[in-house]
């Protein structure tokens, strides 16, 4: 089965009475089993590691079915659902390292999980370097016995450098790291990360998983190595998510392909727009040719997202004025949902090998408006800044 296909069919084995097309939500913490017998035959099962509901908390129906298609999306064995996607971050970083290994993480990793490694994870005696996204097969140089984690995501938050992924990847291959991916942006449809060489996959279920902005989430896939690792380290931090996110996060992941397709081809359609325009200096998106790591983009991705930034020739002050003159572009974190979002992206404080020294950088999530609409307003917009 194609992969499309899959996102229609899979997970919906029929569980109930009557049989309907979606899994019913079950609420529940308790499961409740037939005799004393039955619940160590479940309990055998669990502890084999098939995807039975012993508790609330374990493979719930719903669940299992989410984190079934999730890792089939991102090409890896199985998944663990979480609470959000910057706890998928911690679960997968805390999967593969113990007191006095070594981190290595990109100067362009989504900040709060940057954040994570710095300050938490060093209470916990992990040290944390922090390397230029654009170094490549260079990395080798920074790696030390006790490096036990190469992390990468790509492109990187807010700044859209494409890593070198194949290359950073054989190095860490090669000196037994385990490679962790936040594939958020692009996703398992645009980048398969476990055949560039990751070991587990960081999903951000937030984001275009559920679609919607009505739900957080976050989901981390492991290759076949990893999985008894990543399962053992979810389970023991008790991480879960409630069953009513998970099945709008499920219902999400059935329109996941069109809707990735619709935001790839009206993000590039506004960025070129953008490009043109005498206010922009810059358009920050990787699938434009006169993007910096359009090449390295080319040759690994399979797609563009719907995120991407833009520079203004502006003053920051100008660019308050932009932001807040746009009518279709609600300001806000996060994105992935059908909406259209701005928001300023300042970086300063979350760059230290890499400082942004460009004019006011401004993130866009391009909806699924039409975009002659979105050009319009943004042109509107950007007249605004004189
Ligand atoms: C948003 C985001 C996260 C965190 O997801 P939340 O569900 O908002 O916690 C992690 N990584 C990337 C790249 C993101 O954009």
């Amino acid at each position: 089965m194609k992969l499309r296909t899959k996102l229609a069919q899979q997970g919906r084995k029929a569980r109930s009475q009557p049989g309907t097309v979606n899994l019913p939500v079950a609420r529940a913490s308790t499961v409740v089993f037939d005799s004393v017998e039955h619940l160590h035959e479940v309990q055998r099962r669990f502890d084999a590691d098939e995807p039975v509901p012993t508790y609330g908390i374990a493979n719930m129906p719903i669940r299992a079915a989410f984190e079934e298609l999730i890792a089939e999306v991102e090409g890896g064995h199985r998944a663990v659902t979480v609470s959000s996607g910057l706890a998928a971050v911690s679960v997968a970083v805390l999967s593969a390292v113990s007191a006095g290994d070594h981190v290595v993480l990109p100067d362009s990793a989504y900040g709060p999980g940057r954040r994570f490694c710095l300050r938490t994870l060093k209470r916990y005696g992990v040290e944390t370097t922090i390397y230029d996204p654009l170094v490549g097969a260079g990395i080798a140089a920074l790696m030390k016995p006790n490096t036990k984690v190469v992390y990468l995501e790509n492109p990187g938050s807010h700044t859209f450098e494409v890593q070198d992924f194949p290359a950073i990847a054989k190095v860490a291959r090669e000196r037994g790291a385990a490679v962790i991916h936040d594939n958020t942006w692009a996703t398992g449809i645009f980048f398969p990360s476990f055949e560039h060489g990751a070991d587990l996959v960081i999903q951000a279920a937030t984001k275009y998983p559920g679609g919607h902005s009505d739900l957080l989430m976050g989901a981390v896939v492991a290759n076949e190595a990893w999985w008894p690792r990543l399962r053992d380290t979810h389970r023991d931090l008790g991480q879960h998510a409630s069953p009513d996110d998970v099945f709008l996060a499920l219902r999400g992941m059935r329109t996941l392909d069109v809707r990735l397709r619709q935001h790839e081809a009206s993000g590039i359609e506004v960025a070129r727009a953008l490009e043109k325009h005498s206010k922009v200096k810059r358009v920050l998106h990787p699938a434009l040719p006169s993007d910096p790591g359009h090449a390295l983009w080319k040759r690994d991705f399979k797609g563009a997202a719907g995120l991407f930034a833009i520079e203004l020739a502006a003053s920051e002050a100008q660019s308050a004025t932009f932001i807040e003159a746009l009518e279709l572009f609600a300001l806000g974190y996060s994105w992935g949902g059908y909406e259209s979002l701005v928001v300023p992206a300042h970086i300063e404080g979350m760059r230290s090998v890499r400082p942004w020294t460009g004019g006011p950088l401004v993130r866009l999530q391009i909806g699924l408006e039409d975009p002659s609409d979105l050009i319009a307003d943004l042109e509107q917009a950007l007249a605004k800044i004189g």
